[in-house]
């Protein structure tokens, strides 16, 4: 399988340990024409969060890098936001919004919740998260937090489905396919069966593979994903990355 490119990947500039230019250094040696920096948002550890001057500098260090490249690699610059609210609210503003060439919503436990009530609803459970089961009602509550986080921003992405944060990912499917956002296949993080998978394909929702990666070796790193895909049967143009450029919101 050749994806055309990656679209979740970190940097020092959050809880990456590989600068901008290794990544993209290795996304060309991968082939990929194009690469996504997205790292976390602004409701993260300090250490680990973007900050709009953070966000900034990024941005001409990018533009930099896409001149010594040219027409090598085409880079995109966006934030994997935080779940912050069961009315779904993000850790990012519209004004910051509008600067993203590509918006990922993600769950993270270590983001600061909205509120303390938010923190108890939403974050309790990952705490929890020895226990594999959690309670319908948990599961009822997270799905519609994320649901509301779709019909609320323009996302592309949802980044790793059901990853620490247990969610009903067929209505989550759902939601997404009827606001045209992407579910993502993460390398990092994977947490669906095959069967799961199989009842998300009844939709109509699109699907991206992303590498998340941490670490620059790591970025366009989707062997394990294209094992897992080449056990299901499926219009390979539902991987919107799959061959071809993706398309993503206007802002
Ligand atoms: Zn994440
Ligand atoms: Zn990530």
């Amino acid at each position: 399988m050749n994806f055309y490119g990656d679209y979740h990947t970190h940097t020092t500039a959050s809880d990456g340990i590989s600068s901008l230019e290794d990544n993209v250094q290795e996304a060309v040696k991968k082939g990929l024409k194009e690469l996504a920096v997205t790292d976390h948002g602004f409701a993260n550890p300090k250490r680990f969060a973007m900050t709009p001057k953070k966000f900034a500098m990024q941005r001409e260090q990018l533009d930099g890098i896409q001149k010594e490249y040219g027409d090598t690699i085409a880079l995109y610059q966006g934030i994997e936001a935080d779940l912050i609210g069961e009315d779904g609210t993000l850790d990012l503003t519209e004004e910051q919004i509008s600067q993203m060439d590509v918006l990922i919503m993600g769950y993270h436990s270590f983001a600061k919740a909205k509120s303390f009530r938010d923190w108890r609803r939403l974050y309790w459970n990952a705490y929890l998260r020895v226990i594999k089961y959690p309670s319908k009602q948990t599961i009822a509550r997270n799905t519609k937090a994320m649901i509301n986080a779709i019909k609320r921003y323009p996302i592309d992405i949802v980044a790793h489905l059901n990853h620490l944060f247990k969610v009903d990912c067929y209505e989550v499917t759902k939601a997404a396919a009827d606001y045209g956002v992407l579910i993502e296949l993460n390398a990092k993080h994977f947490d669906f069966s095959h069967d799961l998978f199989e009842k998300m394909l009844t939709t109509s929702a699109n699907f991206i593979v992303n590498s998340d990666a941490h670490y620059y070796k790591l970025v366009g790193g989707f062997s394990e994903i294209e094992t897992f895909l080449s056990q299901h049967s499926f219009d390979p143009a539902r991987i919107v990355n799959l061959e071809r450029k993706p398309a993503f919101k206007k802002r």
